[in-house]
């Protein structure tokens, strides 16, 4: 059976039966970009006969790779079965890094069983490299060097260049600029020791690779023979690199976006990559698609006003027929927990007079601090929920502490792991003989771990009982290890032996001395053996061809490089996992209300949005507001969330929002004011329309006006 195309229009079928050579699909939102990609992908393998894995698909979250995979899936099984898209790659930027790296680390200095540090462990090894150098660490904010180092790494710096960037930077205030020029070749240094990476280091690295080593570089134009990257105006200068190192011999590099909804500027995405993409591949097929399939024509209609302000757009004619549908909801507020109480009521109200699915509702918020109130008010009327993003299940304390376990054994240079549990449970371990340990590592450029036994025998200082504790943990770490590599390579053999790993280290013990509370210590329990039952779930051999094919060791197979497998993966997730009140009923999962940010809500869609907090300070946000910068992005920003709406859209914006125990008077976003007054009706909490004559508005503006000249001058008089 030939794959049916007929439900895309004429423009969405020729990018699906485009040939060979460039292709870029250049669209406006909800117009099937992404379903076009599928279609595309499904139609290599089913008529072309492309073989499933040379075809590497790129998305920019996890989950939505997850989804397109799942998608292609289906439209090849219709037709051709389900093996033919076995081995198929869909994934992202970060976790193609990271297998293409495990495979070659050793060409880099570094080895396949490197450890991905998340944000924590980045902060606890700058403190202990600037400690290391006599910087008081204190006196500095880590995550502001620590998005410096990020932003030198983007830009492919050396160290050199590095250092010259962060004294120069304007935007650094010299002691922070002296201090991150001091800091940079030693944390990088440290993480070469570490046999560690940072995020940033996954695209960095791959980049050196495919520069340097032109066999792999090679390897890779040979294997993929078909790359597709949706949302392509995200990806920065050093990502666009890899493709292009990718894509030397063959040119059948697909990509899909939109430039209104370029929204990662802060980690050096562009929008002019994809502006410019036709500069890059002269011979590029370009298709744009006009039809918007998501949205009434009202919403999709505000949407083009308000975004239709920025400058330097490749202009687009975005249209729907799905009918006007109701006009945008504009709800003002009193303050912060009758905006809750609105949507929540709300929520409950369609869900029983429309018959909707509580995962028709998605509510999006500019930073997930906000999401609080809301969870507060949905929680009380027992409506299910799901955020994404914030506090991921990975944060958890008892999670990260017996993934430290794991870590250290897949990879004993883990440091940042082996602080975690060195004394966890207690071992009598404390901080003097950490101190001590991790000097004498630092002196003999040594990962702690691999410094213990010389350590303890150097240091005179040191208790015998201290010793004792410090040799205990060494032999039970090395004994887990052996006992991990008689374990059969199976997720099921592995699970096994996580859970008598758990045993062995004591993780119950530790949970006990940490609360008083059973209940507590029984629920972090649970946590932590739903990740011995996560490990146990994970389907390794589902493609074996991928596995081997990306990732040539020797022992590729071996139970430590699939436990490292598994690490890597939980890592690379858990920057947008999903926290829910009880996560384990995944038919559920679908039936909850959305809680996200716009960021996250990126290539989704609901039937009913919430965008909260639609006021000057979130949208745009105060620190775009602070500098002379442009506003196109947060403008941008705004267009994501109103066009993830499929049928009725509300903008809520609460007159005072409480902090620090008072009110603080708040103006309606900018954006608001650019939406045609007859495509917007405006109520209040009650429901009550237009509460906001042109009068009241007018006082209310003059409030907030006394009130901010209020603050200058107070700010301004000397104490
Ligand atoms: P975004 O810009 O938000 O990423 P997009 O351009 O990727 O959006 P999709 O998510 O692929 O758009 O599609 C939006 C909606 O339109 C989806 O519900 C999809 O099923 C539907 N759709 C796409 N193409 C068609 C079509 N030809 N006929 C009917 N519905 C379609
Ligand atoms: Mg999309």
């Amino acid at each position: 059976m030939a794959l049916n195309l007929n439900r895309l229009n004429p423009c969405q079928r020729d990018a699906v039966l485009h040939s060979l050579g460039p292709l870029l699909i250049l669209a406006g939102a909800g117009s099937g970009k992404t379903s076009t990609m599928a279609y595309r992908i499904a139609h290599l393998i089913s008529e072309r006969h492309v073989p499933g894995n040379a075809i590497l698909g790129l998305s920019f979250t996890n989950k939505a790779a997850t989804e397109l995979k799942q998608r292609v899936r289906k439209l090849v099984s219709q037709t051709s079965g389900r093996k033919a898209s076995q081995g198929l790659t869909i994934t992202t930027f970060h976790s193609l890094c990271a297998r293409i790296l495990r495979a070659h680390a050793e060409r880099l200095g570094f080895q396949g069983n490197f450890t991905i540090l998340d944000q924590n462990d980045q902060v606890g090894v700058l403190r202990q490299v600037l400690r290391n150098i006599r910087i008081d660490d204190r006196r500095f904010d880590p995550d502001v060097i620590l998005f410096e180092i990020g932003q030198a790494k983007n830009r492919l710096m050396s160290v050199e260049e590095a250092e010259t960037y962060f004294l120069e930077s304007k935007k650094l205030a010299p002691d922070y600029g002296l201090a991150a020029a001091s800091a940079f070749g030693k944390y990088q240094d440290q993480l070469r020791i570490l046999n560690s990476m940072d995020f940033d280091d996954l695209i960095y690295y791959t980049v050196k690779l495919l520069e340097n080593e032109a066999d792999i570089r090679e390897g890779y134009n040979f294997k993929f023979r078909h790359i597709l990257v949706d949302e392509y105006q995200d990806t920065n200068a050093t990502q666009f690199k890899i493709l292009r190192f990718l894509t030397e011999k063959q040119q059948n590099l697909c990509v899909v976006g939109d430039d209104d909804q370029s929204i990662y500027a802060w980690r050096g995405a562009d929008p002019t990559h994809i502006l410019g993409f036709k500069n890059q591949y002269p011979e590029a097929k370009v298709v744009s698609l006009e039809q918007n399939y998501r949205s009434t024509s009202k919403i999709l209609e505000a949407a083009n006003c308000v975004i239709a302000k920025n400058k330097n757009r490749y202009p687009k004619k975005l249209w729907s027929d799905r009918g006007p549908g109701e006009p945008l909801v504009e709800v003002i507020v009193e303050e912060d927990r009758a905006e809750a109480d609105f949507v929540a009521e709300e929520i409950l109200r369609r869900s029983q007079a429309q018959g909707r699915g509580w995962g028709d509702f998605g509510l999006l918020y500019r930073s997930n601090a906000q999401s609080r109130v809301f969870e507060e008010a949905l929680r009380r009327r027992q409506i299910p929920y799901k955020i994404v993003g914030g506090l991921s299940f990975l944060a958890r304390k008892e999670v990260k502490d017996a993934l430290a376990y794991w870590r250290l054994i897949v990879n004993p240079k883990d440091d940042a792991s082996l602080r975690r549990i060195l004394n966890w449970p207690a071992r009598g371990i404390g901080k003097t003989s950490v101190d001590i340990l991790s000097a004498y590592a630092f002196e003999n450029t040594l990962p702690m771990f691999g410094a213990i036994t010389a350590a303890v025998g150097s240091a005179s200082r040191m208790q015998q009982k201290t010793a004792q504790a410090l040799f205990g943990f060494r032999d039970l770490i090395l004994d887990l290890r052996k006992r991990l590599e008689e374990t059969d390579p199976t997720s099921v053999a592995l699970a096994a032996w996580a859970r008598e790993s758990l045993e062995r280290v004591q993780a119950k013990r530790a949970l006990e001395e940490e609360s008083d509370d059973p209940v507590q210590t029984a629920k972090k329990w649970e946590n932590v053996e739903e990740l011995v039952h996560s490990l146990g779930q994970t389907s390794f051999a589902e493609e074996p061809s991928e596995a081997q094919e990306l990732s040539e060791p020797k022992n590729s197979r071996a139970a430590p490089f699939l436990l490292g497998e598994f690490l890597n993966r939980m890592i690379l997730e858990a920057q947008e996992s999903e926290k829910d009140q009880e996560e384990k009923d995944k038919d559920t999962q679908k039936n909850q209300v959305t809680l996200l940010t716009f960021h996250g809500a990126k290539g989704l869609e609901f039937r009913v949005v919430f965008m909260v907090g639609v006021e000057e300070g979130f949208l745009p946000h105060k620190r775009t507001l602070d500098e002379v910068t442009d506003l196109s992005e947060e403008r941008r920003l705004c267009y994501v969330g109103m066009t993830r709406a499929q049928d009725h859209l509300f903008l809520i914006r609460a007159k005072n929002r409480i902090r620090y125990g008072k009110p603080q008077p708040r103006l309606p976003s900018r954006f608001l004011e650019e939406i045609p007054k007859d495509l917007l009706v405006r109520m209040d909490e009650s429901g009550t329309p237009d509460p906001s004559s042109e009068e009241a508005r007018q006082e209310h503006e003059v409030k907030v006006k006394n009130y901010l000249a209020d603050i200058r001058s107070r700010l301004m008089k000397p104490s």
